[in-house]
Order: C-alpha cells, then sequence, then structure tokens
C-alpha cells in the first residue's frame, strides 16, 4: 500500500503561497523567520519545473525511515486565528529528498528556502474550503491528527477517501465554480485508492453508517435533505435503504462482497434508466453486482413482467423472476 502521511505546517493565513512570519507560533524561528514550508503551495518557485513542485515538512530530526515513494501527504495546520485544527490541501505521489534541497529565497533565513519533498502538481492541491479536522480524529485513537511538529503515518485508506469525498462534497454544495479543483481531487483518488471516484457509492456507505436515525422520504421532492447538519441526496438515501432492504446481495446470484472497512459493496441497478427519466424507487431498483450490472445494462434485455412487486424478464437468453 502506498504510504499516507499527515504532516502539520505551521499556519500561514495567506494559504501557504507567500511566505508569512507569525507572531503566534509555537517556536521561536517561526516568531522570527517564515518557516520553509510558507510555499508548499506556491507552485511557480523557480524550482518547481515540469509537473513537479517542492515542498517542506519539517521532520525534527526524525527522518522519513517508514516512508515509501508514491505515497500521500496530507497537510494538517492549527489555525491559531481561529484555533481550529484544519486539513488544507494534499501532496500526492510524493516522494521525500535524502539530502535537502537549497534554494535562494528572500525573507528566509540566510536567503534560503529548503525543501525536504517534491510531488507531482498535477495530483497536489490546495483546497479552496479547508475541512475541520476533528471528524477524522477517529483514525487516531481520539487524538490530533499530526504531532505539535512533524508528521504521523497512518495505514487506514478510508481515511484518504473521506476527506477527498468530504472537499469534493463540500465543493459542489459551494455557489463557486470548482470544476478544476474536482478534477485533481479526482485524480488524487484514482491515483490511491486506484478506481474511479463514485460520487453516489461513497455517499450511500456514508449513508448506511447512520440509516436508522434517517427519516421516511417517500412525500420528500428535494434534492438535498439535511439531517443533523450533514447534507445527502435524497436519491442516495432511497437507494441505500434499498440496499440494507435486499441485504447487499446481488439479486441474480447472491454475491456479496465485504470491503476491508467491514461494509459491502453492491451496485444499484435502474431498471427504466434515468435518462428515461427512472426513478429511485423500489420497484425501479435492482441491486446486482457489478458483472450483472454490466450485463443487465448492456445484455440482451426483455422484460415480460413488471409489477410493484417483482419483475420477470429474460437477459442473454436466460430467464429471472426476482422480488423488488
Ligand atoms: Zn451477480
Amino acid at each position: 500500500m502506498k504510504s499516507i502521511v499527515i504532516a502539520n505546517l505551521s499556519w500561514n493565513n495567506k494559504g501557504w503561497k507567500e511566505s508569512v512570519i507569525n507572531p503566534k507560533a509555537n517556536h521561536s524561528y517561526a516568531t522570527n523567520y517564515p518557516g520553509h514550508e510558507s510555499l508548499n503551495f506556491d507552485f511557480n518557485k523557480k524550482i518547481d519545473i515540469c509537473n513537479v513542485v517542492h515542498g517542506y515538512v519539517e521532520t525534527s530530526g526524525k527522518q522519513f525511515k517508514q516512508y515509501e515513494n508514491g505515497g500521500i501527504f496530507i497537510f494538517y495546520s492549527n489555525n491559531t486565528d481561529d484555533n481550529i485544527g484544519q486539513i488544507i490541501g494534499i501532496y500526492g505521489n510524493v516522494e521525500t529528498l535524502n539530502q535537502k534541497i537549497k534554494m535562494t529565497h528572500n525573507d528566509f533565513e540566510n536567503n534560503t528556502l529548503w525543501s525536504n519533498i517534491k510531488a507531482d502538481k498535477n495530483l497536489s492541491i490546495l483546497f479552496p474550503i479547508y475541512l475541520k479536522s476533528d471528524k477524522y480524529k477517529k483514525y487516531n485513537d481520539n487524538k490530533r491528527l499530526a504531532g505539535q511538529i512533524g508528521f504521523s503515518y497512518y495505514e487506514d485508506k478510508n481515511l484518504v477517501e473521506e476527506i477527498i469525498f468530504d472537499e469534493i462534497k463540500l465543493l459542489l454544495q459551494s455557489n463557486r465554480n470548482y470544476a478544476n479543483e474536482i478534477q485533481t481531487l479526482k485524480k488524487i483518488y484514482r491515483y490511491y485508492i486506484g478506481e474511479e471516484f463514485d460520487y453516489d457509492n461513497i455517499e450511500q456507505q456514508e449513508i448506511l453508517a447512520e440509516i436508522e436515525t434517517l427519516p421516511n422520504l417517500e412525500d420528500d421532492e428535494t434534492e438535498l435533505i439535511t439531517i443533523k447538519q450533514k447534507t445527502y441526496k435524497r436519491n442516495n438515501i432511497l437507494i441505500a435503504k434499498i440496499k440494507r432492504d435486499r441485504n447487499f446481495e446481488c439479486q441474480i446470484c447472491a454475491t456479496k462482497i465485504l470491503k476491508s472497512n467491514g461494509s459491502y459493496y453492491i451496485e444499484a441497478a435502474h431498471i427504466k434508466a434515468k435518462k428515461d427519466k427512472g426513478n429511485e424507487t423500489k420497484e425501479n431498483i435492482l441491486i446486482l453486482c457489478p458483472n450483472h450490472h454490466k450485463e443487465f445494462d448492456f445484455g440482451k434485455r426483455e422484460v415480460l413482467k413488471h409489477t410493484t412487486n417483482s419483475i420477470k424478464f429474460k437477459l442473454n437468453g436466460v430467464e429471472y423472476e426476482l422480488s423488488l
């Protein structure tokens, strides 16, 4: 598995694109000079040619020994203006440097800016909206995600999935157009998780974790529904409920796919396609494994009988009768 690191950056109210001296910092160096991480998200430094961006992480003497190149660095910072921990960005496909690189740059101590990591610019992003980090403490026994100075290793891919999903969700719900940033986040997801980002599926999983607390939605027509300060797509609530009611099993072959986080992966197939105005109702959804989903969508299909409780159809010459 590719390494996951959460690294602490000292707070920079200019968004790590300009050097800033932070008088509220906790160590004396940072109250006199900008930290070398000040320019981590300035992607146009002289040294950042082609698709490479150079950055700095304070190691406080410890080296990146456990780290395997190609991993991901998630940047955490304690916002000293508001006193909250935040996730502020990501570097993807990171290589740690055994020898620090020295760059000439004004403002820094001895006019020198140091770099000890480099990453793929196309897989790196400063989050347009920072995420509150408390939500992710569960991945670290409820402790803060990275030490005061330095960084921590993590092994749970779900942490990466959750952070990327949460950021994309915030950007989608914002009034501004963040299409480019969302593309970058999807690229990081594909690089790191190894599959295409599927918003609906991830949201359905999140809903399943809280499904007992969700209200009945039969007569609600709004597209987004807010429950306990979290906003979900109405359709994803409906599909999550159908998946649970049908026990996460393929209705054709009974396959159940267990994921490493203990949940089940299963897909929802529309009988009448979405583009033909097919709805997310129990009469119009089949719960299928990925193979049968593709066969259902692309195979030769003939519906013989369709009621509110069942469907009888022929698929590539085989006849099925399934409950709805
Ligand atoms: Zn199947």
